[in-house]
C-alpha cells in the first residue's frame, strides 16, 4: 500500500496523503455546493479565491516581493522553455524601439526608425544559455529553433571541460555573455544530471542601484527547496509536479516591470517586419498576467491541489521555505554520506561542488558487472519499498530524487539500505 514504499522517482512525486483524500471528497462535492471541484466554473468566485489563496500562499512560502506576478499556466516547463524566449525577445524590442524614439514624438511606425530597430536586431540581439546538464540544453535547442542560432549565445557548456558529459559548472570566469542580452538563462537544478546551482551566481548579482543582467531560471526540481533571492530574478518558473502539485500547471513568476504598464509586448506587425517570432496568445505572459491566469479555461483542480500543499507546507514550516531547506539538505547530506562512505562500491556522477540535494546521481560499481549490480541494487531497494530508483533512461545509473515529499525517515531507510548493500 502507499504507506508501504518511499517513492524516490524524479516526477511526477507523491502528494501528501491527507491532501489527496481531502482532494478525493473535493472532486465529488466541493465545500457543500453538491458539484466537484473539476466541474465549477473557472470564472466562478469559488475559482478565483482558490487561484487568488495559492497566489498569497506561495508569495509567502518564496517571499516573493510585491513587485512581482504570479501566473498559472498550462504546457509545462517545456512550454516555459518558447514562452520565455517570446516574451523576453519582445520586451528586448520594446526597449530598443523606446531608445531609438527616446523622448521624441517620433511615430513608432515610422520607416527610419524601424529600420534602426532591423539593424539592432541583425547586429545585437542574443539569448545566453548557461548549459549545464539536458534542461538547460534542451532550452537553448528551443531557443535556436524559435529564434535562429546567430541570436543565440550558449555562454557556456560544462561538457566541453568534462569529457563530453554533464557533471560539472565551469568556472564563471570562463563564461562568455553577450553585452545586452534579452536574457541570461540557467537551470537552477539538472533534473537528469544531479547538477545544481550552489548559490546564485556572482558575476549574475545586480550592482548596488539593484540593475544586472536579466536572468531567467528553471527552477522544476528545487523550487520549495531552499531560500532564493526572487528580486536578482526578471522570471523563474517550475512545473507544479515534483514539490506542488500533480502535473499541468506551471507557475511563473515574473518580475512586473515586464508587463504593462511598464513594458508592453511589440505589435504582431512589428515583429514580422523585424522577421521575430511572435507567441501563441496563451504564452503571452502580459495576456495571462490581465486575466489572473484565466484567460482560457485552466485546471482549477490542479491549482486547488498546489494549495493545499502549500497550506500544509505553511502549517509544518512557519519559518517557511527555510524550514523546509534545513529538512531537504539533511535528507540529502544522509544519503550522501551513506554512498561515501564506500567509494569502492558507488560512485558519485556529478563534481562535489555541485553536486543536487534534490537529484542524487550515482552509479553501482561493484564487482565486474555494473549492470548486473545496479539492477541489484534496483531489486533489493524495491523488496525493501525503495522504489523509482531508476536513473534516467539516457544516463543509467541510480537516481534518488530527494523531493520534498520524501519524510526524513525515508531518507535515513534509503541510507540504511546504502550501507546494508554495500557491505552485503
Ligand atoms: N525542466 C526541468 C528541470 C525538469 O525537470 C523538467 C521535467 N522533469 C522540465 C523542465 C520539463 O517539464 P515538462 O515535462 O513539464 O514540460
Amino acid at each position: 500500500s502507499r504507506s508501504d514504499i518511499t517513492y524516490f522517482g524524479a516526477g511526477p512525486a507523491l502528494l501528501p496523503t491527507v491532501v489527496l483524500e481531502d482532494a478525493a471528497k473535493a472532486l465529488l462535492n466541493y465545500h457543500d455546493t453538491g458539484l466537484g471541484i473539476a466541474e465549477h466554473s473557472h470564472r466562478s468566485q469559488l475559482a478565483s479565491d482558490i487561484i487568488n489563496r495559492a497566489k498569497t500562499d506561495l508569495a509567502s512560502c518564496l517571499d516573493i516581493p510585491d513587485d512581482y506576478e504570479i501566473l498559472f499556466m498550462q504546457g509545462g516547463g517545456t512550454g516555459q522553455f518558447a514562452a520565455t524566449v517570446y516574451n523576453f525577445v519582445g520586451a528586448w524590442v520594446a526597449r530598443k524601439l523606446q531608445d531609438i524614439l527616446g523622448d521624441t514624438e517620433r511615430d513608432p511606425t515610422d520607416p527610419k526608425a524601424i529600420e534602426q530597430l532591423k539593424e539592432a536586431v541583425n547586429k545585437d540581439l542574443k539569448i545566453d544559455y548557461l548549459i549545464t546538464g539536458g534542461w538547460s540544453h534542451k532550452a537553448s535547442v528551443e531557443g535556436e529553433r524559435l529564434l535562429g542560432s546567430e541570436h543565440v549565445n550558449i555562454a557556456t557548456d560544462s561538457r566541453k571541460t568534462n569529457g563530453g558529459k554533464f557533471g560539472t559548472i565551469p568556472d564563471e570566469s570562463t563564461w562568455k555573455l553577450s553585452k545586452d542580452p534579452a536574457f541570461v538563462y540557467f537551470c537552477a537544478n539538472e533534473t537528469v544530471d544531479g547538477v545544481e546551482f550552489p548559490g546564485f551566481p556572482q558575476s549574475l548579482q545586480p550592482g548596488p542601484d539593484g540593475k544586472g543582467p536579466i536572468i531567467i531560471a528553471d527552477m522544476s526540481s528545487n523550487i520549495l527547496t531552499k531560500k532564493i533571492p526572487v528580486k536578482n530574478f526578471s522570471a523563474i518558473f517550475f512545473g507544479a509536479q515534483k514539490n506542488l502539485g500533480p502535473t499541468g500547471v506551471t507557475i511563473v513568476v515574473i518580475k512586473k516591470s515586464f508587463l504593462p504598464p511598464v513594458t508592453s509586448q511589440p505589435s504582431s506587425s512589428l515583429m514580422r517586419q523585424l522577421g521575430l517570432p511572435i507567441p501563441p496568445i496563451i504564452f503571452q505572459y502580459e495576456t495571462v498576467a490581465k486575466n489572473n491566469s484565466l484567460y482560457n479555461t485552466l485546471s482549477i483542480f490542479d491549482v486547488y491541489i498546489i494549495g493545499q500543499v502549500l497550506r500544509k507546507f505553511l502549517q509544518t514550516y512557519p519559518d517557511k521555505v527555510e524550514g523546509q531547506e534545513a529538512v531537504s539538505n539533511k535528507k540529502a547530506q544522509l544519503i550522501y554520506d551513506a554512498i561515501e562512505a564506500f567509494p569502492e562500491i558507488y560512485k558519485i556522477i556529478p563534481n562535489k561542488a555541485v553536486r543536487s540535494r534534490i537529484n542524487i546521481c550515482f552509479r553501482v560499481t561493484k564487482g565486474d558487472d555494473i549492470d548486473a549490480a545496479e539492477r541489484a541494487f534496483l531489486e533489493e531497494g524495491v523488496a525493501q519499498g525503495l522504489t523509482g530508483l531508476k536513473g534516467h533512461r539516457s544516463l543509467g545509473g541510480i537516481r534518488a530524487s530527494n523531493y520534498n515529499s520524501i519524510p526524513l525517515e525515508g531518507a535515513e531507510k534509503l541510507a540504511k539500505f546504502i550501507r546494508a548493500f554495500a557491505m552485503s
